[in-house]
């Protein structure tokens, strides 16, 4: 048993703690409560943390890391501007992405993977489009899924897909991060593709993901079936002869019809939905991960956090991926989020979207999420230096953005960053043991 202490302790599932304890029995959370309470009597190893924040690891809900050396690859090929609209930025990342290499996509990815554990991140909704880069997963620390991408409107090619990653759920040495599927977006697939793939989906129980209700252009062409998707990236990339009939309803009801709304499928973005979307929304019990950064980036308009309160729609927090963002630090996204959601969602609501909320829409509630027994031993650790008061600690946590870096990642009871420069028991006052 070994007994962590820091100034603050936050588990997520009940209110900040000063001068909090952790207590771990290998690799499970025995206890969490005040140091007054579980450090008398104690008999094992005791790590004192001291000025710190001891906290669950974050969850990226949503991020592609095989694109996490975008801004390298831009750069080389002479393409670092900034795309003026979303279908710009589509066929951008197309261009980009259609010169690269396995080996290229293969580094980024691994070092996609480092940077989460860099920022604190204990699991993530990873989108895979190269299904042979999955065993690249294995050596890494992390919780969560890898979803494989489904794309496209012609039959040969989303069947073939459907099949390879097919054959990549069937595998089981994924270790921590277990498989499912991206059916991409209701603009990226055919109907019939999308009832097929909800449907295998549903007999086989697979986790889903899928971008949702994202950009304005998206919101035309379902309702619509026109505007420049249609005009501008189907005929880039081969699509000119798919022609999609208006829905004459939005994104999400869209996606519905065909089976999408499944209680499994996370869904991303949700930028473009009314007061019955989110309704709707909730009834389907789905979790929605926004994307503030991705969004602000491509233009395409600030999520209704407000309508999906009233609802009471589950959220958590995803950084997309660096083709349309900064960083892969949710420590960013958090203070992006409090910057475009404002009071419309407090700091305590902010840390439960990129704890427990990512967590439970992962399938790791009981896991990862939360700090309390039974639960995995997973923490962070963030150093502070000029410590808040108590009832500041979560509007702080939520405003530092890129300066928060944590001192110490545990995953499994192992530290995952470097080695850990806590006391140990025996510096301890001996008075405050007895
Ligand atoms: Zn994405």
């Amino acid at each position: 048993m070994t007994l962590y202490l820091a100034r603050y302790l936050l588990p997520i599932s009940a209110p900040p703690i000063e001068d909090g304890a952790l207590l771990l029995n290998q690799d499970r959370i025995a206890a969490v409560g005040r140091r007054a309470e579980l450090l008398p009597g104690f008999v094992g190893e005791v790590v004192d943390f001291g000025d710190a924040a001891l906290l669950p690891p974050l969850v990226n809900a949503h991020t592609h890391l095989e694109l996490s050396h975008f801004s390298l690859w831009a750069a080389a090929a002479d393409k670092s501007h900034a795309p003026a609209s979303f279908v710009d930025w589509l066929l951008y990342l197309i261009d980009i992405k259609r010169g690269l290499t396995e080996d290229e996509l293969a580094a980024s990815l691994q070092d996609g993977l480092r940077q989460c554990l860099r920022f604190g991140t204990g699991a993530v909704g990873d989108i895979l489009s190269t299904a042979s880069l999955s065993p690249h997963y294995a050596a890494s620390p992390l919780y969560g899924r890898i979803y494989f991408e489904l794309l496209g409107v012609d039959q040969a090619v989303w069947q073939g897909a459907l099949l390879r990653a097919e054959a990549e759920l069937g595998k089981d040495d994924f270790a921590r991060l277990q498989p499912g599927l991206a059916p991409h977006a209701p603009y990226s697939l055919s109907s019939e593709a999308l009832a097929v793939i909800f449907a295998t989906a549903r007999r086989q129980n697979w986790p889903l993901t899928t971008h949702l209700a994202e950009s304005p252009q998206e919101s035309e062409l379902v309702e619509r079936g026109a505007g420049e998707l249609l005009e501008r990236l189907y005929p880039a990339v081969g699509w000119k002869d798919y022609r999609p009939a208006a829905a004459n309803c939005s994104p999400t009801a869209y996606l519905d019809r065909f089976g999408g709304l499944q209680p499994d499928n996370l869904l991303v973005h949700g930028v473009q939905v009314n007061e019955a979307d989110c309704r709707l929304l909730a009834d389907r019990a789905v979790t929605v991960a926004l994307c503030p950064r991705s969004n602000e980036r491509l233009g395409v308009g600030c999520a209704p956090v407000a309508d999906y309160r009233a609802a009471g729609v589950k959220l958590a927090l995803g950084t997309d991926s660096l083709a349309s963002n900064d960083s892969l630090s949710l420590w960013d996204e958090l203070a992006a989020a409090r910057r475009c959601y404002g009071a419309q969602l407090s700091p305590t609501e902010l840390l439960a979207m990129a704890t427990r909320n990512g967590a439970e829409a992962l399938g790791l509630k009981g896991e990862m999420g939360t700090l309390q027994a039974g639960y995995g031993a997973h923490f962070q650790l963030l150093p502070l230096r000029d410590p808040p008061r108590l009832a500041e600690l979560e509007e702080f946590l939520c405003s530092c953005g890129c300066d928060t870096v944590p001192s110490a990642l545990y995953l499994n009871g192992r530290e995952r960053l470097q080695a850990i420069g806590g006391q140990k028991h025996g510096e301890l006052d001996a008075a405050e043991r007895r």
